[in-house]
């Protein structure tokens, strides 16, 4: 099965708080987008177990994308070599063109641990002679995958970047990723959560500062090229 984009998080609600307006623009406008969470994202601090996933799979409904646990435990998320390989399997499996995955050096440690991993996972798909590596030996049944583009959305652990590569106008989708976020009850308050108030602040603030609504912000592994420079929108000052 393949897909437009991987969106490769630590738990269940990073790719909806981070980048979960871009989310619901890409599903419509056709791109088919499987989020990868590499933990279960329990416990919970307002449910029992299990009431996370339930909610992860309604959250991903309401966005318009697909969704895969890989069910590791949450808090102890490490870059290890077998999570990588892993990683670069399920890359070359699903031949996406882009890949998304938390900005680096984010407080939480299951978050410093993704971007590291998913850098490496990236750079392995696109290698061949894995019959030579040993305990390699799934990449080697499988055909070598080159993404076009690593991208990072901004954490909202962390202080607001100064500088980023883009971002996306969400003022028309933002009313699907509050839904999205909204039900996660697993772990967010029923009314009046303080952090979905911070997150959505963040995306105003970024909108503020692009001159639209809301907004959301990204960083590239690389320089960005375009073939039609006519595609900017209206800068706030030029
Ligand atoms: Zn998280």
């Amino acid at each position: 099965m393949s897909y437009d984009a991987l969106v490769i998080s630590a738990h269940p609600d990073d790719g909806e708080a981070q980048m979960g307006g871009t989310l619901a623009k890409l599903a419509d406008l056709g791109q088919r987008i499987l989020l990868i969470d590499l933990t279960d994202g329990e416990p919970t601090e307002f449910a029992p177990p299990g009431t996370r996933a339930r909610q992860a799979a309604e959250a991903a409904r309401i966005l318009g994308v697909e969704r895969l646990s890989l069910g590791l435990q949450d808090r102890m998320l490490q870059d290890t070599s077998e999570l990588r390989l892993r990683l670069a399997s399920l890359i070359r499996e699903h031949r996406p063109r882009w890949v998304y995955t938390t900005g680096e050096g984010c407080v939480h440690p299951d978050h410093a641990a993704v971007a590291g991993l998913v850098r490496a996972a990236v750079f392995l798909a696109r290698l061949g002679q894995w019959e030579l590596v040993p305990g390699s030996e799934s990449l080697a049944e499988q055909q070598p995958w080159a993404i076009d583009r690593l991208f990072f959305p901004h954490c909202k652990m962390e202080p607001a970047w100064s500088d980023f590569a883009f971002a996306v106008d969400v003022s028309e989708q933002y009313n699907r990723k509050r839904q999205a976020l909204n039900v996660y009850q697993s772990i967010f308050k029923v009314e009046g959560d303080r952090l979905l108030t911070l997150y959505e602040a963040e995306d105003q603030y970024f909108g503020r500062l692009l001159g639209v609504r809301y907004a959301e912000i990204f960083k590239s592994a690389s320089p960005l090229l375009i073939e039609d420079p006519r595609v900017f929108l209206p800068g706030i000052h030029g």
